[in-house]
């Protein structure tokens, strides 16, 4: 176990990335930004939008006091646009119940909006150095390959979620838990994979389980975990899930806060092959966009008139 971490460890030392939330001394605030965005939002993309969201709000007090429609128009570029009204609240009960301070430990933290298990783990590990698991699929990934010898695919159940949780909690160095879990981010991103591990380059193969499953003939590896295909509709040909759709009415209400349209103008600005067919669908996902709180629809004539949540 503690081979494990320390081998980590010594290649994060030569191979870490530079992000912008991973200053000395850290900067608990920018950690939990972070996070944030990059729940399903890629690196590049969260780097680029980063340093604009610290420049616009640069306080858990100055978000917290931030109107929504504000949070909303920062947050274009990045997707799962709900993020940004859940990490609003987050700033607002850090103020409220904790001064302005954000808790250090899990189990304050998995009690405040928009926080689970893994962003609770990872704020407490890398912005206070915590010794507490922060388990993502990049995370599952490296330990189910390493330690079981197989990609981790259905769901886990309770009992393995704990017995992995307390796997990786022993692996944790002494004092390190901020460094190891990034390490262990940018060895799931840059070595161990999903797609195409570079097991060769590994310095873990003598002692990885999984590395005499490795293909080498095809430069690949068994078991590749397919993803759940997510709720959408036919997109020239193509299945697009819906959340790219809301995406789409969200950042086209970003362009025209409060001008008034018809589901058809929508339908045709979101959708490259829309038919009047869709209007439903079209509507449907206005009016969950509405029920999330991210904009808000009034009705006009025969007209959509759209805003922002403010
Ligand atoms: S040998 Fe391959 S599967 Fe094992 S930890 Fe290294 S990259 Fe991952």
């Amino acid at each position: 176990m503690i081979q494990f971490g320390n081998m980590i460890l010594q290649w994060y030392t030569k191979y870490k990335r530079d992000l912008p939330w991973r200053t000395k001394p850290i900067n608990p605030y920018g950690v939990v930004i972070s996070e944030f965005m990059l729940q399903q939002t890629q690196v590049p993309r969260v780097i680029e939008k980063f340093h604009e969201f610290m420049r616009l709000f640069p306080t858990i007090t100055d978000l917290a006091h931030a109107s929504k429609s504000d949070i909303i128009r920062a947050w274009s570029g990045l997707g799962y646009n709900r993020r940004a009204l859940l990490l609003h609240k987050f700033a607002q009960e850090v103020c409220e119940k904790y001064d302005g301070i954000i808790p250090q430990l899990s189990k304050e933290l998995i009690a405040l909006s928009g926080i689970g298990p893994y962003t609770a783990g990872s704020i407490a590990s890398f912005a206070f150095n915590k010794s507490e698991p922060a388990i993502d699929v990049n995370v599952r990934r490296i330990y189910m390959r390493y330690f079981h010898g197989r990609d981790q695919g259905a769901p886990m159940g309770k009992k393995q979620e704990k017995e992995l949780y307390d796997l990786v909690k022993k692996t944790i160095p002494n004092q390190k838990s901020c460094d190891f879990h990034n390490a262990l981010m940018d060895f799931g991103s840059l070595l161990c994979r999903r797609k195409k591990p570079l097991c060769p380059q590994c310095p873990l193969t003598k002692s990885c389980t999984f590395y005499p499953l490795y293909d080498k003939k095809k430069d690949n590896v068994l078991h590749i975990v397919k993803k759940k295909q997510e709720k959408g509709v036919i997109e020239n040909g193509k299945h697009v899930p819906n959340r790219i759709f809301r995406g789409r009415i969200v950042e086209f209400v970003r362009n025209n806060d409060g001008k008034a349209f018809t589901i058809t103008t929508l339908g045709k600005v979101i959708k490259k092959d829309y038919s009047v067919k869709e209007r439903l669908w079209v509507m449907m996902l206005v009016q969950n966009l509405e029920r999330d709180g991210l904009i808000h629809i009034t009705k006009k004539d025969a007209k959509l008139q759209l805003r922002l949540q403010n």
